[in-house]
């Protein structure tokens, strides 16, 4: 019953997220077009036709440009806010079957369950998510497009096994870089996205001695740099003790096979699997 998270993509250009058992695959987010949706999860070796549910966070282009293409043509159950559908409206063509939830209201889908939460965030309705395996309480928190994270995000997120946490930019590459006043304002503000050294400050707070894997995701290609971010958020990390795994999704290939059922099984067991290198290394020991 191994559980595992492929990140189809992430970043300013497109985010998609992958999550499976061996009873039930969902798809959080679809920030891609449909055509490069299918080659992404043709590269994990994923049918279209096998993935259960598509759940939507909010409606920036990046989370939702594929929406109603996949919805239609994989003929699958789109979990969207209400609010959030209605201002997607040109995405969709009016006979996808929408299911609407509300944040704080978890929603079941087959093995896994989703719980959206709010998020201070410049959307109309957005929520972030964790993904809980029903079966072994294994818990995937992702947490991007975070402007503050308060405290009902922090509670949330806690106690996760795999954290895949935004570190979108570099404060000073920000301010330095190429994009007009009022872009800067926003990224940076309450209701934008988090800074490197924002997500070094949440994820120390978000660590235990449990935590099996983060994974930094919705890096900006202007004002950051992988190494940048895993630096920053690393060390910061390591302070706390932290040694699992810590890696960067990137926009442009997929971060394939986190094998967060083997990964958890390192930490709470590291005796007993530290034989097994492709665990240490994120790769994937099969079932
Ligand atoms: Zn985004
Ligand atoms: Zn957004």
């Amino acid at each position: 019953m191994t559980f595992r998270v492929h990140v189809l993509g992430s970043g300013s250009r497109g985010n998609s997220i992958l999550l499976e058992t061996s009873e039930t695959r969902i798809i959080v987010d679809a920030g891609f077009s449909g055509r490069q949706l299918e080659r992404r999860l043709a590269a994990v070796e994923v049918a279209p036709d096998s993935i259960a549910a598509l759940f939507i966070t909010h409606e920036h282009r990046d989370h939702t440009q594929g929406m109603g293409v996949v919805a239609r043509r994989w003929k699958i159950p789109v979990y969207v806010a209400r609010a959030t559908a209605a201002s997607c409206s040109a995405l969709l063509g009016g006979d996808e079957d929408l299911r609407f939830y509300r944040a704080g209201q978890a929603v079941d889908l087959g093995e896994l369950r989703v719980e959206p939460f709010l998020t201070c965030h410049d959307a109309i309705d957005p929520v972030a998510v964790t993904v809980k395996q029903r079966s072994s309480g294994l818990k995937v928190g992702i947490a991007t497009d975070l402007g503050t994270p308060t405290v009902s995000v922090r509670h949330a997120l806690k106690r996760c096994d795999l954290l895949i946490l935004e570190a979108n930019h570099d404060e000073l590459m920000l301010r330095t870089g190429p994009y007009p006043w009022s872009l800067k304002s926003r990224i940076a503000g309450r209701h934008g996205h988090l800074s490197n050294r924002a997500a070094a400050l949440l994820g120390t707070e978000l660590h235990h001695p449990e935590l099996a894997g983060v994974v930094l995701a919705h890096l900006s290609q202007e004002c950051n740099k992988p190494e940048l971010a895993a630096e920053v958020v690393g060390e910061a990390l390591e302070r706390k003790g932290y040694a699992a795994p810590l890696r960067v999704a990137t926009q442009d290939e997929p971060l394939a096979g986190l094998n967060v059922t083997a990964m958890a099984a390192a930490v709470r067991s590291p005796q007993l699997t530290l034989w097994e290198s492709g665990i240490r290394g994120f790769g994937d020991s099969g079932n």
